[in-house]
Formats: structure tokens, C-alpha cells, sequence
């Protein structure tokens, strides 16, 4: 059967209009927020999405508001065509793709302020970076009133920030969080890994193998999280041209640092290879 392309609308009300419409035909309505730039992690969102819900909607918008002074907003990369073929192979009903001004008009004054999981990790290397992905994310959500929204595990501070965001504003919408999708070589798919060159990104398969290496320590039995974070620490000081930010073994919940594995835990990443930031992370279940 030939795939429909999505229908592509830029402001809200035409993106209101479209949802209403599928919402009063009976579908259940599912969210896929990304910055474009996409690839088979954000496709297998997609994916997720049609499976469960009747209509799909991918948002491309690269958020100005998350990126810090010296980040890369302006040269992250833009391939909007493409994007909306990948998505419209694989289920999107219709990208919204607003412009700056519709998303922050002039006057725009109000911003999400977290505490508790956006604090450590990411918001002591990037800070401000979650007052804006809570602001985008709270946006977005207003905008399409969609019942499900699909996050990837690959960013996973962020989806615990979406999380608890959606509990105290009382947002009525479930959150689902996929799988990281990776090369078959362990790296995790990620817009920034175009920047990489080929030295560079055979380098960053360090990050992936410290992470394989806790998860077969903790299958092995081990349950110090001091021990753990200093297995990670020491795979990723095997390649010196990555430049670790932290390297930590986290409680999945709160992000804060166990002494023992007795509880789900996530073994987490942020590091630099030349000049690009990539991130990446593992589940720890505590050992039975
Ligand atoms: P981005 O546009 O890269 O900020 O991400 C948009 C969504 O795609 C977020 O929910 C990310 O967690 C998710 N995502 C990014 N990379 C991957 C990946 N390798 N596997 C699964 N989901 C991903």
C-alpha cells in the first residue's frame, strides 16, 4: 500500500484544526517531539507511535531556548525533506514544523523551572538546558493535547525531567520511553554523530563498550556502585582522545548516586570526542 506523506502545517492553529479533526474521528492521538535532523532512533519513535495510536504527529523544531551560548544551534544540522519522508514511511499522520515566532512571539515571558532530576548530570554541564526542554516539552504539549508522547531512553535525564513535569503541572498525557536505537557497532544513533570524523567516531566506541562492561559486571553479580563507576571510568580512560564530563551509576529514579545496586539503576555518560558532545546511557537492573 503506497505510505501517505504527512500532512506539513507551521502554526498552531492549523496544527489544532488537524488534531481535532483526527480526535472526533475517535483516534487516539501520539506526540513524537524532535529537533530533525532524523534517524532510525527517531523513526523507531514514530514507529511506536502508529503502532498504538490512530494518528501521529512528529514535531521538527530545533529549540532554540535549550541550547547554550556557546552550543551548536545554529549549525545543528537541518534536513527538513528528508526527515518528513523518514516519518511518513513510518506512520506520521503530520509534521508540525512552527517557525521561532509562532513557538516565542515577541513578549514571550514564562519558562518551567526545575529542581530535583534536572539539577544533577546534564544540568550541571548544560546549565539552563532543562529550563528549556521543560518549556518546549510543556509547549508542545498544550499545542497538540496528545494522549501519548514517545521520548527515547538514549537522552534519559530528559525523559525523567518530561516525567516529572507531566506529574506536578498535572498534564494529562502518558509518557513512553523506547529503546536506544544504535549502529550494530553499539554506538547510539545521534544527530550530533555526523560531526564525528571517522578517527573520532572510532573513538567514541569506547563510550558504548564502558557501558556493555558495567552491564556484565552487574550480570556477574557486582553490586558496589563505587566499583561499577570505576570500571566505566576506566574503559572510557582507554581512549584519551575522549573527554569525559561524568561517568556515573545513577538510581533511575532520582538520579542520585547509590552506594549498593539494590534498586533499577542507570549507568550514564556524557563525554566529548573533537569537538562534539555525545551522551548515551544503560539500564541496571539490581541483581536478583
Ligand atoms: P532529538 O531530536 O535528537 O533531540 O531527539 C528527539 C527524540 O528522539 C528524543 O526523545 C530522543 O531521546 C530520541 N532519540 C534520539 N536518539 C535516539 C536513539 N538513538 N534511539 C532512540 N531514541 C532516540
Amino acid at each position: 500500500m503506497p505510505v501517505m506523506p504527512p500532512e506539513i502545517v507551521r502554526t498552531v492553529a492549523e496544527l489544532r484544526q488537524a488534531v481535532n479533526a483526527a480526535r472526533l474521528s475517535g483516534k487516539k492521538i501520539g506526540l513524537v517531539p524532535t529537533m530533525g535532523a532524523l534517524h532510525a532512533g527517531h523513526v523507531s519513535l514514530v514507529e511506536a507511535s502508529d503502532a498504538v495510536c490512530g494518528y501521529t504527529v512528529v514535531t521538527v523544531f530545533v529549540n532554540p531556548t535549550q541550547f547554550g551560548p556557546k552550543e551548536d544551534f545554529s549549525k545543528y544540522p537541518r534536513t527538513f525533506d528528508a526527515d518528513v519522508a523518514a516519518v511518513g514511511r513510518a506512520g506520521a499522520d503530520l509534521v508540525f514544523a512552527p517557525d521561532n515566532a509562532e513557538v516565542y512571539p515577541a513578549g514571550f515571558a514564562t519558562f518551567v523551572e526545575m529542581s530535583g532530576v534536572a539539577e544533577p548530570l546534564e544540568g550541571q554541564f548544560r546549565p539552563g538546558h532543562y529550563r528549556g526542554v521543560a518549556t518546549i516539552v510543556l509547549k508542545l504539549f498544550q499545542m497538540v493535547g496528545a494522549d501519548i508522547a514517545f521520548f527515547g531512553q538514549k537522552d534519559y535525564q530528559q525523559t525523567r525531567v518530561v516525567q516529572q513535569m507531566v506529574r506536578d503541572f498535572n498534564v494529562p498525557i502518558q509518557i513512553e520511553v523506547c529503546p536506544t536505537v544504535r549502529e550494530p557497532d553499539g554506538l547510539a544513533l545521534s544527530s550530533r554523530n555526523i560531526y564525528l570524523s571517522a578517527a573520532e567516531r572510532r573513538s567514541a566506541l569506547v563510550i558504548s563498550r564502558a557501558l556493555r562492561k558495567v552491564e556484565q559486571s552487574v550480570a556477574a553479580g557486582q553490586r558496589d556502585v563505587w566499583k561499577l563507576r570505576d570500571d566505566l571510568q576506566t574503559e572510557l580512560a582507554t581512549v584519551p582522545e575522549v573527554r569525559v564530563q561524568y561517568a556515573v551509576v545513577a538510581d533511575a529514579e532520582t538520579l542520585h548516586e547509590p552506594a549498593i545496586l539494590d534498586r533499577p539503576c542507570v549507568a550514564l555518560i556524557a563525554a566529548h570526542v573533537g569537538t562534539t558532545r555525545l551522551i548515551d546511557n544503560v539500564l541496571l537492573a539490581p541483581p536478583k
